[in-house]
């Protein structure tokens, strides 16, 4: 794909998948008008980078579908500056989108290939990152509290370590549910121990596995 083509598609998807279906902020639309998917994409599925699906990133894990990806970043209200922990990390396309919007990234990935993946082709497209190897469901409390937490894997429910970790009026947009099948939260931190929540659409993430999340053997 040359960089004429990805900048067609790339407009496409912003009009017809995340635009057409209701996603109105224009510094999220912008940043996906201008981070080059297929970066954060396996060789085999290059050319399917646009496709309006999650894609295989290897060791079992997905890429999640943009529009997903948009309507999370848009429910974060991420402003220039906010310090936002994303808990899955996975091929960096989430974390390169924030960074985009000019927020500080740091990344909790449970893969270590895939985690330092993300930090080279984060690197090369001229962002600075922080990503740790590790449980995400424990946070990362050595950089604590983050105005904002996304979560990009399935969850029972929200984590005690990442609530106490999110300052306070701060947000966490996490997918809560079952394994197979749960939806898009929105967690806000209204005082030190007073939150409130909101279910927004469903969705299918794959597994948010740790201490605080599920078991890998179930
Ligand atoms: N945000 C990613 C992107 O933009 O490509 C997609 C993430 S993928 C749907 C979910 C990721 O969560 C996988 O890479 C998986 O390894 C990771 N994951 C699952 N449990 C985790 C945990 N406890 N801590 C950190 N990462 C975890």
């Amino acid at each position: 794909m040359d960089k004429q083509q990805s900048k067609l598609l790339r407009e496409k998807m912003v009009l017809h998948q995340l635009a057409g279906r209701g996603v109105n902020d224009s510094k999220v639309l912008q940043a996906f008008r201008e981070v080059p998917r297929e970066v954060f994409v396996p060789e085999p599925v290059k050319e399917h980078a646009y496709q309006d699906s999650p894609l295989s990133i290897g060791s079992g894990q997905t890429i999640s579908q943009p529009y997903i990806v948009a309507l999370m970043t848009e429910l974060l209200e991420v402003k220039p500056g906010d310090k936002v922990l994303e808990v899955g990390t996975g091929s960096g396309y989430q974390a390169a989108i924030l960074l985009k919007m000019e927020a500080k990234v740091y990344g909790v990935e449970r893969y270590s290939n895939l985690a330092k993946e993300a930090k080279e082709k984060i690197t090369a497209l001229g962002y600075t990152i922080k990503i740790k190897i590790g449980d995400g469901t424990l946070g990362w409390r050595e950089f604590a509290p983050f105005d904002k937490i996304v979560v990009t894997a399935a969850a029972p429910k929200a984590p005690q370590s990442l609530l106490e970790q999110l300052t306070v009026g701060g947000k966490l947009v996490i997918p809560l549910g079952s394994r197979f099948s749960q939806e898009i939260t929105i967690v806000e931190k209204r005082a030190k121990d007073e939150f409130s929540s909101k279910a927004v659409c469903g969705c299918v993430f794959v597994p948010l596995i740790g201490e605080e999340g599920w078991n890998e053997l179930a």
